[in-house]
């Protein structure tokens, strides 16, 4: 494939940008980028794409979310986190929950998501391997785990039945192109030391990401019944031994500067939620001081039942005007900043730097965004420019083509991967099966 004319952002640690400039895939990966007047003869290639007046950039990476919860969008709003997940979220999932579930839903998450050009998730939720089979069926790449967590789930009985499904996703999913499993527990307040250490030793016998809810109120240490006297959750999770350089850490809102000294010490990495948190009242987080204190931040968007959508794009605006806004300093978060956040930064949080970028040898994870809109008119050219327009003007609807791993799976905004009246069709019939 090759993409022409575009301004090509590599969203490296140079920040190297061609304007204009081409991209060219071959297989799943990236084989050059450069500006227009290197640019191969388009006889070489199958597909090849004007990219006149769009961006090219690493696909968005969502650092944290739970797919299948799109269905439960609009269900209950404007609570806390506790009270809406206590009385509202957790008895939905009890009585709705399945493996068929998982995949209806996670194919509206895709689909949304796709359209927005995100073309990876990390995925926490239950029935895992329902969840990554919508993903790859979705073309889109994932990293998929079990939602491992002390009491019963519609998915494990007990924990050690989620274990168990934790380890069937490892034995189905290992070496796939799209889907990388993980490993997860819900929160430290959800589970015990012994469940965190074991869950925590799978991820690390199989080398794969540990995901875990973490700091995301005030009221986590409090709840939190195994810590020591004085302990925070993050002191705590590195006294069992389950930080490390595959550790993410979902929220972080109420980090302090040694959890952010540990997180760092340990290479785990943050996942920035702005719009959960804003939207269950969680506070908003120290990612200008993670980042300071050397921590991997990345953006996601949580569950689309706390957002209410999967739009990277509105995470990208919120988490470059917070922190101006909290710290009452306008450079407190440029704009390339935010732009790394929800592509590079995602990536190293993750723990995993085959995406992100844009070079040869990349995986071709590519959103293509189109600049030619009111909204984004005129175009200022200096070096700056490109990404104020990406974080403070784009939006998602603005996206035009979405490659992920060297597929086509957005061309003109029309999504091939997906049927998308069949997808839409199959959300509302289950919520007028399920009478509301
Ligand atoms: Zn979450």
């Amino acid at each position: 494939m090759l993409l022409t004319n575009a301004t090509v952002l590599a969203m490296d640690s140079e920040l190297r940008q061609f304007n204009p400039g081409y991209l060219a895939t071959e297989g799943e990966l990236v084989s050059a980028i450069g500006p227009m007047s290197d640019c191969p003869p388009v006889s070489g290639f199958d597909e090849v794409l004007d990219c006149s007046g769009c961006v090219v950039l690493p696909g968005m990476v969502n650092a944290h979310t739970h797919m299948p919860m799109v269905y439960f969008r609009g269900l209950a709003d404007d609570l806390p986190l506790l009270t809406w997940l206590n009385e509202h979220i957790w008895p939905a999932e009890g009585k709705h929950l399945s493996p068929d579930f998982c995949y209806h839903a996670t194919r509206l998450a895709c689909l949304e998501s796709i359209r927005g050009g995100v073309t990876c998730v990390n995925d926490m939720y239950l029935f895992a391997a329902s969840v990554a089979s919508a993903v790859a069926d979705s073309g889109m790449r994932g990293l998929v785990s079990e939602g491992v967590i002390q009491f019963p789930t519609p998915s494990a009985p007990t924990w050690q039945d989620g274990k168990k499904l934790s380890e069937a996703l490892i034995a189905e999913f290992s070496g796939h192109p799209l889907i990388e499993p993980a490993v997860a527990c819900h929160a430290p307040y959800t589970c015990t030391p012994e469940i965190l250490t074991t869950m925590h030793g799978l991820s690390r016998e199989h080398g794969l990401l540990f995901h875990i809810h973490l700091h995301e109120t005030n009221a986590e240490q409090g709840i939190t019944e195994w810590l020591q006297p004085g302990e925070s959750p993050t002191a705590g999770l590195a006294r069992l031994g389950v930080l490390g350089p595959r550790t993410l850490g979902a929220h972080c809102v109420w980090v302090e500067q040694p959890d952010m000294e540990l997180m760092a010490s340990h290479g785990c990495g943050a996942c920035h939620c702005p719009a959960s948190n804003l939207k269950l009242a969680s506070g908003v987080a120290p990612t200008v001081a993670m980042l300071k204190a050397g921590v991997n931040v990345g953006l996601g968007t949580d569950g689309a039942a706390s957002n209410n959508n999967l739009d990277m794009w509105e995470e990208l605006h919120l988490s470059s005007l917070l922190p101006k806004g909290i710290l009452l300093d306008a450079e407190a978060m440029p704009a390339q900043q935010a732009v790394q956040l929800a592509t590079s930064g995602g990536a190293a949080a993750l723990g995993d730097r085959r995406f992100g970028t844009l070079a040869a040898g990349k995986l071709a994870d590519i959103c293509v965004i189109d600049l030619a809109t009111p909204h984004t008119t005129p175009r200022y050219t200096h070096a700056s420019a490109v990404y104020s327009y990406l974080a403070y003007s784009a939006q998602a609807a603005d996206v035009r083509h979405t490659i992920a791993n060297g597929r086509l799976l957005m061309r003109e905004r029309e999504v091939l991967s997906l049927n998308e009246a069949a997808v839409l069709r199959e959300a509302t019939d289950w919520l007028a099966g399920t009478a509301g």
